[in-house]
């Protein structure tokens, strides 16, 4: 016993001397450093929870354990922990911080920035056991883990009468899009996913559980909303809800249809003039992309009323006045997202696959800067047929809720943002000419919109950005000497250093 604990100590002091600084080992030590890991990561001294699973390359549950939406540029792992318990998160976060153990909270997977990839032969601090969904009807309020995705919160949440901002999508981890503010529909009526969070729990750097809220680490508070995956691990998070009954039942209108690219700058004129800026009970989400069947580029496009029917086709006139052929339904807020859009969530949700994004936030609609964007990546659709599962994705929502926020109250930069412009690059792994293609085209349809944003330089929010961003683009450059103050004084030792990490100091 007393040699087995020697020779664990012996390798993990091995480990901290070959993995302390991963960014000067030769590859020759990576091997080292997995045997290391595995060492430390198995002694009994560890006395995991029962609940908690150790797993390593080759095991059942290894892969669920690292899974991510996109492969692109993605962190390798040697070793995962599922920790059951808070406490194992804690001691996790202890054993990475006391043998330098690069490593990475995994909640959903569907962070896809490209810098997430500087992260190799890690960590993976798998957070997907901690999924519970906790209703409090008196309360109005919803309390989740981080392995709760958007789908697990739909129906449980209708059916207890009560509707709450989301994303566009049900796969994402809800405490992974709140912690990077979470845009979506409802921007306008409600705000960011992180303006209905009450509370939080989250392991520091220190490995100190702790509960932040406005009055508990209200400086935490501040940071954690728009910068979240820099400050610790999240074990949950407690949202306000709203009831069904303060907004049409929970119905919405939706309306769907595609338009030939022929048509397309008819139609985003028709947006920029009428819905430019969004009224805050409305949204839209259009996909610029390839019909495989027609051979050609199309425009599929999905609007969300939040509202009665007959207002909806009120606030809808210029869109149905366009004589397309629609698709219109008054379906339950919870639904919303598995119906509309052709019932894209599925395909759109699918692991595994390269996802190259180059992604740009709006403040105006530009119906000229949207045709450039179309016509380039169709450019691109004809070259590369390996690449015709690619998009550009608009999503235009009302901002109003939004910026009612003060700016002071979270870290989030962009209150004043109505859309997101997203191309996203998809192909098969192993293509590599289109891959390459992606990078020049995506980086040429960014650099195209970007004076068409209503921006005076180009800015992204974190969950969508690529990480090749100047950070101010990102985090805003008035909210970063204050969030690097805070980076500096919670995570000293740059523990939390791969999602979008911030300075130790600014400027
Ligand atoms: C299909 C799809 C649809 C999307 N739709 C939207 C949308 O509508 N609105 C929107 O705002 N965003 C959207 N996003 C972006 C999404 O919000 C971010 O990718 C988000 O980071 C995903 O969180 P995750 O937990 O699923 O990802 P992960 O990859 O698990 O985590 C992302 C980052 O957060 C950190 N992190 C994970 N868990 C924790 C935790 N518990 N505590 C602290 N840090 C943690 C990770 O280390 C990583 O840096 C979408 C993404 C995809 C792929």
């Amino acid at each position: 016993m007393v040699k087995a604990k020697f020779s664990t100590w012996a390798s993990a002091l091995c480990f901290l001397s070959l993995c302390g600084d991963a960014a000067a080992h030769p590859a020759a030590t990576a091997a080292a450093c997995k045997a290391d890991l595995k060492g430390l990561l198995t002694d009994p001294a560890r006395h995991w929870a029962v609940n908690t699973t150790v797993s390593f390359p080759g095991d059942a549950t290894f892969a669920n354990a690292t899974e991510r939406w996109s492969i692109f540029s993605a962190p390798t792992y040697s070793a995962a922990v599922s920790p059951g318990t808070e406490a194992d998160v804690s001691k996790v976060i202890n054993l990475a911080r006391t043998y330098g153990i690069p490593f990475m909270a995994r909640s959903g997977g569907h962070g896809y920035a490209a810098s997430f990839g500087k992260l190799q032969n890690g960590l993976s601090l798998d957070m997907s056991k901690f999924n519970t969904v906790k209703i409090d009807s008196a309360a109005k309020t919803l309390t989740v883990g981080p392995g709760a995705r958007y789908r697990d919160i739909l129906d449980p949440l209708y059916n207890a009468g009560f509707y709450v901002q989301t994303g566009s999508c049900s796969c994402p981890s809800v405490i992974g899009v709140a912690i990077g503010g979470g845009v979506g529909r409802l921007m306008g009526e409600l705000g960011l996913t992180a303006d209905a969070l009450q509370s939080v729990r989250l392991v520091g750097a220190d490995g100190v559980a702790k509960t932040v809220s406005a009055t508990s680490y209200p400086d935490l508070w501040w940071a954690i909303r728009g910068a979240g995956a820099n400050f610790g691990v999240i074990t949950s998070a407690t949202f306000k809800v709203q009831t069904l009954a303060s907004n049409n039942n929970g119905n919405v209108f939706m309306l769907d249809f595609y338009l030939p690219k022929e048509k397309s700058l008819d139609y985003f004129k028709v947006i920029e003039k009428h819905y430019s800026p969004m009224p805050a009970n409305l949204a839209a989400v259009l996909v610029l992309n390839w019909n495989s069947t027609l051979n050609v580029s199309q425009v599929g496009s999905d609007w969300i009323f939040f509202g009665t029917e007959a207002d909806a086709r009120k606030a809808l006139a210029p869109i149905l006045a366009l004589g397309a052929q629609y698709i219109s339904a008054t379906i339950p807020w919870n639904k919303i997202i598995a119906i509309s859009g052709a019932g894209y969530d599925p395909e759109n949700c699918l692991p595994n696959k390269p996802r190259n994004s180059f992604s740009l936030n709006q403040k105006v609609y530009s119906a000229v800067g949207w045709q450039q964007g179309f016509e380039t990546i169709t450019d691109f659709f004809e070259k590369n047929p390996g690449g015709r599962a690619s998009q550009i994705m608009l999503e235009l929502f009302g901002n109003q809720a939004t910026a009612a926020v003060p700016a002071s109250e979270t870290c989030w930069p962009w209150r004043d943002v109505r859309g997101f412009f997203q191309a996203q690059f998809v192909y098969d792994a192993t293509d590599s000419a289109t891959q390459q293609a992606a990078n020049t085209y995506g980086a040429k349809i960014r650099s195209q919109y970007a004076p068409y944003t209503g921006y005076s330089k180009p800015t992204v929010f974190v969950n969508y950005a690529r990480g090749d961003e100047p950070i101010e683009n990102v985090f805003g450059a008035d909210k970063l000497p204050r969030l690097a103050q805070l980076k500096h004084k919670y995570d000293p030792s740059n523990l939390f250093a791969y999602g979008h990490p911030l300075p130790q100091s600014y400027p």
